[in-house]
């Protein structure tokens, strides 16, 4: 059903190659097998297919050759034996974690999260016995305070939203390894272009495919990527039964994006970094947190495992929730919307939009302000987008 995989090909080459299965036909472009089902050539090929005698689909909720291309292209992306691909992102996150903990089990996880991650820890884990210590986690001393001996496994991301923290994941995978514990990683800020987790240490890599993945917002998707022995072993089954599986459609779309993922990000990244400088030089702003500038609060982790800046920064702007608002409503060309990693640059007040729900002292707490900003940088031409963010300057 696999292809062999290209262990020197570069990411490029991968990312336009990787995992491509043509049919008879010879197709340049990867098909399209937008169906359910197959058909079996006979009662007793069925039951070989269905008792794994026989290599073949079976039902696109566990397994489609259009899935399976664009999990192949990720595993040869991110140096992963196996994967599964999700209707979202949020199926990802919560198929890996409820694959790796189970009833009188610990659990780990940065208080700094991706809201809907925080609500499976907080809210759903312990509906099932399964207690959770949030810390923050840039601080490596906490990390080693929360560890149990049942501790089976942690989540983080890096770097975090909105405020791009940046977490030691080698530094965490030694102490959760030290109790037999997995780690799985959110890797959706960073991307596989900037950040490779499994590299650094990390058990189980995640995406929302929804963002940078695809990049062109048009749909969901999500992946979760790990060894073999823990995808067939410890999730698969999960995975099949209870059914996050990613849309053959989706999948066609996404094993699109993926052929562009390095220009779009590589592009996205040099234009974040012209931006984050010149809003550090603007008197109206107070504090900018861009991955990539030597002002970053963990810029020697950066530089130690990440292999490039990033397409988001974050910044304060000194006068409060008006000034924000005033910024955010004087932009032409960013739009406003709480999405990331499109070709259309967007900007998100996190206080009273994706963190609106967090309470004040909690969100503080993360570095949240009334007027702190998030911005995802786009596509458009470079010169334009500094242009729009003087005008908004201005306007404050
Ligand atoms: C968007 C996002 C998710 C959730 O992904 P969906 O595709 O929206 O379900 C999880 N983690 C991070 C860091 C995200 O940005």
């Amino acid at each position: 059903m696999t292809n062999p995989i290209h262990k020197d090909w570069k990411p490029a080459t991968k990312l336009v190659h990787g995992g491509t299965t043509r049919s008879g036909f010879g197709e340049t472009s990867e098909a399209l097998f937008l169906t359910q089902g197959y058909i079996y050539e006979s009662a007793e090929a069925a039951e070989a297919r269905f008792i794994g005698e026989l290599p073949g689909y079976i039902y696109s909720r566990y397994a489609n050759p259009t899935v399976a291309m664009f999990e192949q292209r990720m595993c040869e992306l991110e140096g992963a034996e196996a994967a599964r691909a999700t209707a979202s992102g949020m199926a990802a996150v919560n198929s890996a974690i409820m694959s790796c903990v189970r009833a009188g089990d610990h659990f780990i996880a940065p208080k700094a999260l991706f809201g809907s991650c925080r609500y499976i820890i907080e809210q759903i884990l312990p509906r099932y016995g399964v207690e959770s210590t949030l810390i923050d986690g840039t601080d490596i001393e906490q990390w080693k305070a929360a560890i149990r001996p049942n501790t089976k496994a942690a989540f983080l991301e890096s770097p975090t939203n909105p405020t791009l923290d940046v977490i030691d994941i080698q530094a965490v995978a030694d102490i959760i390894h030290g109790v037999g514990g997995r780690l799985i990683v959110d890797n959706v800020f960073a991307t596989a272009i900037w950040q490779a987790p499994l590299t650094l240490g990390a058990d189980v890599v995640i995406y929302s495919a929804t963002k940078h993945i695809d990049g062109q917002g048009r749909c969901l998707g999500g992946i979760v990527l790990s060894d073999k022995k823990w995808i067939e072993e410890e999730f698969h089954d999960m995975y099949k039964h209870t059914g996050p599986a990613m849309s053959p459609f989706n999948a066609w779309v996404l094993l699109k994006g993926l052929e562009t993922l390095p220009l779009r990000v590589e592009r996205q990244t040099s234009t974040a970094a012209k931006i984050a400088d010149l809003l550090a030089e603007s008197s109206a702003v107070s504090r900018v947190i861009y991955p990539g500038r030597a002002d970053h609060p963990q810029a020697d982790l950066v530089q130690k495992q990440m292999r490039g800046g990033s397409t988001m920064l974050a910044f304060d702007l000194s006068g409060g929730k008006e000034a924000a608002f005033k910024f955010s409503n004087a932009l032409q060309i960013v739009k406003l919307s709480n999405n990331l990693g499109d070709a259309k640059s967007l900007i998100t007040h996190p206080a009273t939009t994706t963190h609106q729900s967090v309470a004040e002292e909690a969100r503080l707490e993360l570095g949240i302000t009334d007027h702190t900003l998030r911005l995802s940088v786009g596509l458009e031409d470079p010169e334009d987008l500094l242009d729009d963010v003087r005008q908004a300057l201005a306007s404050i």
